[in-house]
């Protein structure tokens, strides 16, 4: 599904996944669930492109929704993979950045939870460290912003050429808008918040979070 200019989400997959296309080859943000490559390659040969296309994978954070597919997709593609220091450190470990806490009952926790185990993601060494601040040949410069909250690593990606933000779980959105980091699933709560603000300030006319429907005019949607 087209969300601007040289910008896709692909559909059916778990967590959103976006993929760019740039002069010089493909680039996508996250790496879905385990087993989501068939799916993703498949939308990239949809738009006429082969695997090889992909240049890029950017991974926001480390959750299993994020990275499941990315030793698989490294695999067929031979892409260079980005992440931050923190959240590369949990990937190569194969574990969660931090402990998700388990209080309360939700049936979708229990769900998780038995699937576990079928679903762990492979450790895997990611190429490059990104940093606040760092721009990658992405989009017209894609700036990489240190939005650490939801996890002790997490970075949005922003392109100010298209107002386009992909924020990871800094955000999730609903149909009404933006809403801050799913509290049970948040390392610190007062840096989610912050996170938040920092995005805001960004103005992006678009912004593109890992769950939640694609938000247009985002500026006046943002939860604050
Ligand atoms: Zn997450």
């Amino acid at each position: 599904m087209k969300i601007a200019d040289n910008v896709f989400l692909i559909p059916d997959v778990i967590a959103n996944l976006y993929l760019i296309v740039d002069a010089d080859g493909l680039t996508l943000v996250d790496a879905g669930l385990p087993r989501s490559q068939k799916k993703i390659l498949g939308y990239v040969a949809g738009l006429g492109k082969s695997a090889r296309d992909l240049r890029r994978i950017v991974l926001t954070h480390s959750d299993l929704d994020h990275v499941g597919a990315l030793a698989a997709l490294y695999k067929a593609t031979g892409a260079r993979t980005y992440a931050s220091s923190i959240e590369a450190q949990a990937i190569a470990a194969g574990k969660a950045s931090r402990p998700i806490k388990r209080s309360g009952f939700s049936l979708r926790r229990l769900i998780l939870a038995a699937l576990r185990p079928f679903m762990a993601a492979r450790p895997f060494k990611v190429d490059q460290i990104l940093t606040d601040g760092e721009v990658l040949p992405v989009l017209g410069g894609l700036r990489v912003i240190d939005t650490a909250g939801h996890s002790p690593g997490h970075i949005s990606l922003f392109a100010p050429a298209v107002g386009v933000l992909f924020c990871g779980d800094s955000m999730v959105s609903t149909e009404q808008g933006l809403r801050g980091s799913r509290p049970e699933l948040t390392w610190d709560h007062a840096r989610a918040a912050d996170a938040v603000k920092r995005q805001a300030a960004l103005r992006p006319q678009i912004v593109c979070p890992g769950h939640g429907p694609v938000v247009m005019d985002a500026s006046s949607k943002f939860p604050l």
